[in-house]
């Protein structure tokens, strides 16, 4: 045991130099990874297993990023991404090989309208197949925005349409109702942003879902955890919680990348690969020293990211399914309502409870409900206590349900709040006509030189694959590519 005046001696000096004695290490790294989102978690397994010298640095108290599985109700859900989109990449083939996931079915989606009229059959099957055709976005012949391209062939393919007289509002409610999907899938505040061309790939494909495991489950096949692996890396040891990196210099003598935590610690490293989200590098870019790249910068700016957010309601009972089984409610808000609310509205006066745009089953979690928003309320919605956020959806629940049942009120409520967490700050990247005007994807994952010239930090993350942006299994990809080319770097 020390002496107490070397004791007193440390408690000085902590105080007078806090940084030099919080800082965890003066060794330099091989690696350093910023972010244990899929695409660090991923770049991590590569490195790891090459037995490179690596550790994560996240600034949330847990990894995973914007997979976020939780438990909640009799099961798990996920706050962040749920479905495995399409079959034709590394995504759904890490989960295949292990069996971890099944098709999700979307067969019974139910239009519901706010003005309690049932729409008749015929229309509704006539809607979705222009629904889907439009949303296969094909035949674009110039850079439209998705707000142009969707108005132009929604008015094309309704125009020989009989709607009947008490319907006066339907055609223009079931595009605004159009519009909620797109920027659902997009999120985008904002039709008008997202340009209707765009190189992902994952456009009309199925979905699959973890059989009541959550996402969450992809990072311990990534990390090798048993029953996956043989967890021989020990990778707790080397993912470091709440540290929130705030700079990173890569230009000195030397040729090392220096990192600065909130919390004053200091990393040190030979190559360094930056994960967080297109939000965080559109709000943080001044982060990095010397500036970034005027191309790197321009791409940032240009890309879109926006938000959506998820709720979900726990009932005693899954009274829901007692009058009809469905996998999809899309709400259909009449306009005469939408113009006239005045109560759950923004400080400015715009409804939010109108961005509710659907309400879903959830799968292996019967008492749940799990409702959609999206649009540009979202940052309000996020901020909303929680009863002011039960009392619109018991009133948007009344509006559309409410002459069929007794609604219950629920026994607990879980939300997402993507938007206003400093360490996202947003769902997931799309493509604007501004960003596709240079390959902006690829800009953003091009890495950044030292002085001497030699690439050092590189770029990961969703926003930088070419054609999965916004999908974890474009997070994973861009992960992989990036410790490839770490390794070869060194
Ligand atoms: C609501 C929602 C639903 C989604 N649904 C799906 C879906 O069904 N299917 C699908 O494929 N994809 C879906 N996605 C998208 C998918 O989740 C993302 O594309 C993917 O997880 C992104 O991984 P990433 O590693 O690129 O980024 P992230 O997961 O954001 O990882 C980056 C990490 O960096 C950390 N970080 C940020 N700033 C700092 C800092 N300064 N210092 C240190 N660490 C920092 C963050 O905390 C985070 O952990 C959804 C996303 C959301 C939000």
């Amino acid at each position: 045991m020390s002496s107490p005046l070397s004791f007193i001696l440390f408690i000085f000096f902590q105080f007078l130099f806090p940084s030099s004695f919080c800082s965890l290490s003066n060794s330099t790294h091989e690696v350093i990874i910023i972010g244990a989102g899929a695409s660090g978690i991923a770049a991590f397994s590569v490195l790891a297993k090459n037995k490179t010298d690596v550790i994560i640095l996240e600034a949330e108290n847990r990894i995973g990023g914007r997979i976020n599985t939780v438990e909640f109700g009799e099961n798990v859900v996920d706050l962040g991404a749920q479905w495995v989109h399409g079959s034709k990449h590394i995504g759904y083939k890490l989960a295949n090989d292990f069996g971890l996931i099944t098709k999700s079915n979307f067969s019974l989606i139910n239009y519901c309208y706010s003005n309690r009229k049932e729409i008749p059959n015929d229309l509704i099957v006539k809607f979705q197949e222009i629904s889907m055709e439009i949303l296969k976005c094909q035949d674009i012949q110039e850079e439209l925005t998705v707000a142009e391209f969707a108005t132009e062939k929604f008015k094309n393919l309704t125009s020989d349409l009989k709607v009947p007289e008490e319907f006066p509002n339907l055609l223009e409610d079931m595009l605004e109702n159009l519009m909620h999907n797109y920027i659902a899938g997009l999120s985008a505040f904002d039709w008008n942003q997202p340009s209707a061309r765009s190189d992902n790939e994952d456009c009309d494909e199925n979905n699959y879902n973890w059989k009541g495991k959550g996402y969450k489950t992809i990072l311990n096949v990534l990390l090798n955890k048993a029953p996956y692996g043989s967890d021989n890396f020990e990778p707790e040891k080397k993912i470091l919680l709440s540290k929130n990196v705030i700079k990173i210099k890569s230009n000195n003598s030397e040729g090392i990348v220096k990192i600065y935590c909130n919390d004053s610690t200091e990393y040190k490293a030979k190559r360094v690969i930056f994960t967080p989200s297109l939000g965080v590098l559109k709000a943080k870019m001044n982060m990095f020293h010397p500036d970034l790249p005027d191309h790197k910068q321009r791409a940032i700016k240009s890309l879109g990211i926006g938000g959506v957010a998820k709720v979900f309601l726990e009932y005693s009972n899954d009274w829901f399914n007692k009058h009809r089984k469905f996998d999809v409610l899309d709400l259909i808000w009449d306009k005469n309502l939408r113009k006239s609310l005045k109560n759950f509205t923004t400080d400015e006066g715009v409804p939010w409870i109108t961005d509710l745009a659907a309400i879903l089953s959830v799968d292996y979690n019967p008492n749940l409900l799990y409702l959609w928003f999206d649009g540009q309320t979202i940052p309000f919605i996020e901020n909303l206590s929680e009863e002011d956020l039960m009392d619109g959806i018991q009133f948007a629940m009344n509006q559309f349900f409410g002459h069929k049942f007794d609604i219950p009120k629920p026994i607990n409520i879980l939300r997402s709040k993507w938007y206003t967490n400093e360490h996202f700050l947003g769902t997931y990247s799309y493509q604007t006509i501004e960003s596709r005007k240079q390959p902006s994807n690829k800009h953003l994952g091009e890495p950044l030189q030292d002085q001497y010239g030699k690439d050092v930090i590189f770029f990961a993350g969703e926003a930088t694959s070419l054609d999965h942006f916004s999908t974890v299994h474009g997070a994973i990809q861009s992960g992989f590519r990036e410790a490839d080319n770490v390794l070869k770097s060194l």
